[in-house]
């Protein structure tokens, strides 16, 4: 068996191309942050629809401090104050709790469209058909349960994400507890799992 034998990658197919105004990288648009200038002033924007001038960020500390310190008034020539006092402020009360509710709204999107699986069954079988491209497993998972998804995901090369516990799940979609989820490949899956890798980020300092 080899890697290249997996799957086509979903991720890269024409995704728009953004560049940071810190590092300069080039990143997917939905892996960056968006903020926008209206009405001459600097704005975050989670769903990245705001209209207006748009100036992109890498969804990591060392970007973010820089354009708090320098990068927007350079290329926006608007001071970040009316968004936060600095950086840390920022992250810690506007953009994780913003990123987490649009996770939340990736999920009830997948959900609606079909595309985000509930429950074992459901799963597995997607899994069975090569057609699963994640499993999400409940933080609360007991060990046994968790080790089995893990070994299954890793025999199948796919990545297990999940920031939330079961009743989280359950609630979210108006059912009973739901320990496993999956996703079928598809842009919502690519955003979820961006938002879940920008978050785990920025959270661990
Ligand atoms: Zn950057």
């Amino acid at each position: 068996m080899s890697d290249q034998m997996t799957h086509a990658e979903p991720s890269g197919h024409h995704e728009p191309q953004r560049r940071c105004i810190s590092c300069r990288g080039n990143g997917a648009k939905y892996g960056l942050l968006r903020f926008a200038l209206v009405g001459g002033m600097l704005c975050f924007d989670l769903r990245k629809k705001l209209p207006g001038r748009g100036y992109y960020v890498c969804a990591q500390r060392s970007c973010l401090e820089n354009a708090f310190q320098k990068g927007f008034k350079r290329a926006a020539k608007s001071s970040p104050k009316e968004i936060a006092e600095n950086a840390d402020a920022f992250i810690r009360e506007i953009l994780i709790p913003g990123l987490r509710k649009r996770y939340t709204e990736c999920l009830l999107a997948g959900f609606q469209s079909h595309m985000l699986l509930l429950g074992a069954d459901s799963v597995e079988q997607a899994a069975q058909a090569d057609t699963l491209a994640a499993y999400v497993i409940a933080t609360d998972a007991s060990e046994s349960t968790s080790t089995k998804y893990r070994t299954n995901a890793s025999r199948k090369n796919l990545p297990c994400l999940g920031l939330y516990d079961r009743s989280f799940y359950g609630r979210l979609f108006g059912k009973s507890d739901k320990v496993v989820l999956g996703w079928l490949s598809c842009h919502l899956f690519e955003e979820f799992s961006s938002l879940e890798a920008s978050i785990r980020r920025l959270e661990s300092v």
